[in-house]
């Protein structure tokens, strides 16, 4: 059974075709720049030579497309027909309170994605076309949304509640909900088995570090709480979003540089982070690692502000959890990077967490790189965000 998996963002699409016998990627590829000048496919089949197309892809309909048509190219695809295709995953971003779970697209999964639109404005809208020009594309294949909150809907009240007015919450929703849910499913899934935890008695503390970032504490395989809120602004520093920071700041600054609110967010969304806190250097921590070992002090305050904070975030979620049994670390900066994952464990000796030096020095490997005293097994997880989209969609179809 061949599943094709799309991630649509707000000007791009990712997709995967894995062949579910043995969960293997048939081909992968990314349409960049939709709805701007200077849209390009790239398509990479396995096993032969990647294949890159500049043509205007006005929406991701065309996008959607044009990835089809790659799929099945005589030179580059990599099947023959497109019916060989038995279903499409979807990552869609929010799913409001309304879903904890994935589903198979019907009218009623199309309302409530297009109610979230308020919630997910750069997400949700393109998730949406991409799910109807796959219907069109392909009739009568199943399609299923596998939502990035899902995860988190287990929270308890007292870690989603706001502090807030309650008619905010009664009236329009307003509450944490979370984000990369699949990936904290799947990482701390995994964790499970790979530090031999009784499934019925775990404590974990996932920690996705990539270019977006978010914590979340899981008890016996169900989230308790997560570092992302309403949007994924809320949390830890990432590469260009704030984290938390004082509401305020949001009208001061607004006033001494004659900014809206809406112009405000942008900043905090885009131009923070890491890129902002260290003056523009980067948003990529191999770039501001470099930077740092330079000597720059403002690259160094940032990377100690950044695992600062994951650290904080760790010791809330050992508090809420009354204990932890093991730390993960997963995405690009945690799968990768010693230094980061070595800074944040510096923190941890009141729990008795210690990693092992040579078990730390590697890259993207499922492994346990705590030493055998460790009071709390650290281990690191590489997510797979397309796998756990495409077993969600076997699941249920
Ligand atoms: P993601 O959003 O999960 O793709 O993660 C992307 C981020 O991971 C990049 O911005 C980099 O900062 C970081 N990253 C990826 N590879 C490495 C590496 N080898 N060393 C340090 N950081 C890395």
């Amino acid at each position: 059974m061949k599943v094709l998996v799309i991630n649509c963002g707000s000007s791009s699409l990712k997709y995967q075709l894995i062949d579910m016998e043995d969960e293997s990627v048939l081909a992968k590829g990314l349409c960049e720049r939709i709805g701007i000048d200077g849209s390009k496919l790239t398509h990479s089949p396995a096993g032969k030579e990647k294949y890159v197309v500049e043509s205007p892809m006005p929406d991701h309909s065309v996008a959607v497309k044009m990835v089809l048509d790659a799929l099945v190219d005589e030179k580059v695809g990599v099947i023959k027909d497109i019916n060989e295709i038995s279903a499409v995953g979807h990552r869609v971003l929010h799913g409001g309170k309304y879903y904890s779970d994935s589903i198979v697209v019907n009218e009623d999964v199309k309302k409530v994605i297009k109610d979230c639109f308020d919630l997910g404005p750069l997400h949700n809208p393109a998730n949406l076309i991409g799910i109807n020009a796959c219907e069109a594309a392909m009739p009568g294949t199943p399609q299923v949304a596998v939502f990035d909150t899902a995860f988190h809907q287990t929270m308890p009240e007292k870690a989603y509640l706001y502090a807030i007015p309650h008619e905010y919450y009664e009236k329009y929703a307003v509450r944490r909900y979370g984000f990369h849910g699949t990936s904290h499913s799947f990482v701390s899934k995994r964790a499970i088995e790979v530090a031999g935890l009784d499934p019925e008695n775990s404590k974990v503390i996932v920690c996705h570090l990539g270019n977006g970032a978010s914590l979340s504490a899981v008890v016996n395989g169900k989230c308790v709480d997560t570092s992302m809120g309403l949007t994924p602004l809320e949390g830890l520093i990432m590469g260009t979003r704030s984290g938390d920071l004082d509401p305020a700041i949001v009208e001061f600054i607004a006033n001494k540089e004659n900014l809206t609110v809406s112009e405000m967010l942008t900043i905090l969304n885009k131009k923070s982070g890491v890129l902002g806190m260290s003056g523009g250097i980067s948003s990529d921590f191999r770039d501001l690692a470099k930077a740092a070992d330079e000597g720059n002090e403002l690259a160094k305050q940032t990377l100690e502000a950044f695992v600062y904070r994951v650290a904080k975030y760790i010791g809330a979620y050992t508090a809420a959890m009354n204990g932890v049994d093991a730390i993960v670390f997963t995405a690009g900066l945690g799968e990768n990077d010693a230094v980061t994952r070595r800074d944040v464990v510096s923190y941890l000796g009141y729990l008795g967490a210690e990693i092992d030096e040579e078990k730390n020095k590697v890259r993207g490997e499922e492994t346990i790189i705590s030493t055998p005293n460790s009071k709390v097994k650290i281990c690191i997880i590489p997510t797979n965000e397309e796998l756990a989209i495409a077993r969600e969609t076997v699941a249920l179809i």
